[in-house]
């Protein structure tokens, strides 16, 4: 028997749309992702989605400063606590991290009665129906309805030398790697001029001798209030114009330098610095869809109607950053999990599946 819905993601559209989907007793399925493939570690966002790589999560409504201790301990089982609570050590947030945000919604999802598979979709058939996703141990599974809430991964500039130096100094992560000994009272250095960047930039600082936020304007894109403590925070120096050029290090330091170049005056530079974090934009995970799905200009599922999670394959429906290259929120997110649960509700009763 096909599956009324499978859900294919793990973050916060994921996880709502499970939690929607399982209390209608539609008992989907989520395949969350294989944490154990070598290239989802190195993008470092299994299974909980891009918000594992952050930290403190303060805009999510429901999460105002507070004591959260109590509360996870209560709602998550001993093996997902996060250190900090098993360790008994002082709350590390303002409100909470996301990781525990995430890993809250998973198990309300799994509360009301969700069933996760914790696989990678290789291969989807759209053409036909029931749908057919094929796992990436060469099962597979059919259902009536998909959405997929696959979200996006970090972006690199795609510089030989940056390749060669991942992991050896090279990271799109600064919370999976910032606290790594060989960034400690180095200077650092961070692209991009967007909130993640900022963010980044901020975090290190609490491990870096200092920081130097590469700009290729003259303008931040981040949102006021990031931009203002970026130029608040001492430690953190902005060069505006500024390009990577090439990562300089070698076989046993890894990265020692980066050299950058001001595309206004073509000066070059070389900067000390034994990392080089990239916080450039993301690139959404519609690889496995094939040709099937309409994409928008920047390679995003394409929404067909307005306000509607439908795609241009009916019956399939998305949510999430795979599907948003504008908002990219965790409660934007969220909200669209949950409308594409009601639509694929819908569109189930409409057709007399359920
Ligand atoms: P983003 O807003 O798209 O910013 C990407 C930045 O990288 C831009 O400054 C862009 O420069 C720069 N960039 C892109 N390609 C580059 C290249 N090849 N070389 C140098 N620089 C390059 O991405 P984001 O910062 O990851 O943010 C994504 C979304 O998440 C946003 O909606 C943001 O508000 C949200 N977010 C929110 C928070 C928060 O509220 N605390 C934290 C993180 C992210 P240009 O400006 O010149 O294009």
């Amino acid at each position: 028997m096909p599956e009324n819905v499978i859900i294919i993601g793990s973050g916060p559209a994921a996880w709502t749309a499970a939690i929607y989907a399982a209390r209608a007793n539609l008992n989907p399925l989520v395949f969350e992702g294989n944490p154990y493939d070598k290239k989802n570690q190195e993008n470092g966002t299994l299974p909980l989605g891009q918000l594992a790589l952050t930290t403190e999560v303060e805009n999510f409504p429901t999460w105002p400063a507070g004591d959260t201790r109590q509360y996870l301990k209560t709602a998550l089982k001993e093996d997902d606590q996060p250190y900090w609570v098993t360790a008994n050590k002082e709350q590390p947030t303002h409100g909470i991290n996301g990781p525990e945000l995430v890993a809250l919604a998973r198990q309300q999802a799994r509360n009301v009665g969700t069933r996760v598979e914790s696989k990678d979709v290789v291969k989807v058939d759209l053409k036909n129906k029931p749908f057919t996703v094929t796992l990436h141990d060469g099962s597979t599974a059919q259902a009536h309805t998909l959405i997929i809430a696959t979200g996006a991964r970090a972006n690199y500039l795609g510089l030989p030398s940056e390749d060669k130096y991942k992991n050896r100094g090279v990271s799109a992560c600064a919370v999976c790697d910032g606290a790594l000994p060989r960034f400690k009272n180095q200077p650092i250095v961070v692209v991009g001029g967007g909130d993640t960047a900022v963010e980044e930039a901020g975090y290190l600082t609490k491990f870096a001798s200092n920081v130097h936020l590469l700009v290729r304007r003259d303008v931040l894109r981040a949102s006021k209030i990031m931009a203002e403590r970026a130029a608040s925070n001492s430690k953190i120096g902005i060069k505006w114009h500024t390009e990577v050029e090439e990562v300089i290090g070698d076989d046993k330091k890894g990265v020692t330098a980066v050299r950058v170049k001001n595309n206004k005056t073509g000066e070059k530079e070389e900067l000390p610095a034994s990392g080089l974090f990239l916080a450039i934009g993301h690139t959404p995970n519609v690889g496995f869809l094939g040709d099937q799905l309409e994409l928008n200009a920047s390679g995003y599922i394409q929404w067909t109607t307005l306000a509607r999670t439908y795609t241009s394959v009916e019956g399939v429906f998305a949510a999430g950053d795979v599907a948003d290259d504008y908002y990219r929120q965790a409660v934007s997110a969220a909200g669209t999990g949950c409308m594409a649960a009601l639509d694929a509700e819908r569109y189930l009763g409409h057709h007399g599946l359920i």
